[in-house]
């Protein structure tokens, strides 16, 4: 049995203040459900909501890092300072970062491998855009951003990698993809790490579903066969909606 998982991705939300006042109000939540439950955070509240989640269960996430330990890359953040820290997770490879910040699959994979070696989890995203979809190649897409992602990634560091399916069409635009064809993709996903790793370690990884997850729609989409939980945008920032896609 896969234990769901729910992740809020604020992005460029919540000065640290704000974000302290969403946390307090969110972190009881997380004791009494058997849903992991992750803040994805900017940057300069990591600290500060680190301290807010001390005694709670909710993990913290950061949404992006770069893959070199140390070194002359002005503005960036390495793993080291996230372990330093004491983040749980990082989200990689996110459609806006590969969108505004030229990622390519092959710098998501130097990502992955270096959160994995500082024993940071990657919440893994890929998904199609609106014309490959169109053009019915999303699968053929997906499973080109999961091969290339994925490359030199052992089995054992597999169980801690979580992916997220994120069509980039249903990202804040209220579109969700249904429940049935997000269902579709996650298991073709699965199939596709089943034919790398084997069958027990494809059951055993947690793939969500991203785009338009709100408190209406969570449990349509909780309920399909393939899907382990949500990774969730713009209804994280209210604590009362994330609470009841928690609460699913
Ligand atoms: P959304 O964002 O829930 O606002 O669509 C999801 C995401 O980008 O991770």
């Amino acid at each position: 049995m896969r234990k769901p998982i729910i992740a809020g991705n604020w992005k460029m939300h919540n000065t640290i203040e704000e974000g302290i006042k969403l946390v307090r109000e969110i972190k009881s939540v997380a004791d009494n459900t058997d849903v992991e439950v992750v803040v994805c955070v900017p940057f300069t509240s990591l600290s500060e909501i680190k301290k807010e989640l001390q005694g709670t269960k909710v993990k913290l996430g950061a949404q992006n890092m770069h893959w070199e330990e140390k070194g002359a890359y002005t503005g960036e953040i390495s793993p080291v300072m996230l372990k330093e820290i004491g983040v749980d997770y990082v989200i990689i490879g996110h459609s806006e970062r590969r969108q505004y910040f030229n990622e390519t699959d092959e710098t998501v994979n130097k990502k992955v491998i270096s959160a994995l070696k500082y024993g940071i989890k990657p919440i893994i995203c890929v998904g199609e855009t609106l014309e490959q979809r169109e053009k019915n190649i999303e699968k053929d897409v997906v499973s080109k951003q999961i091969i290339k992602a994925l490359e030199n990634v052992s089995a054992e560091d597999m169980l801690n990698v979580v992916i997220a399916y994120e069509p980039i069409w249903a990202i804040g635009t209220g579109k969700t993809a249904s429940s049935k064809d997000a269902n579709d993709m996650i298991s073709f996903i699965r199939e596709t790490i089943r034919g790398k790793y084997g069958v027990d370690i494809s059951e055993e990884v947690r793939i969500q579903y991203g785009g338009s997850v709100k408190p209406h729609n969570v449990t349509e989409l909780m309920n399909e066969s393939d899907i382990d939980g949500a990774l969730v945008g713009g209804a994280s920032l209210k604590a009362e909606d994330f609470i009841n896609i928690v609460n699913f």
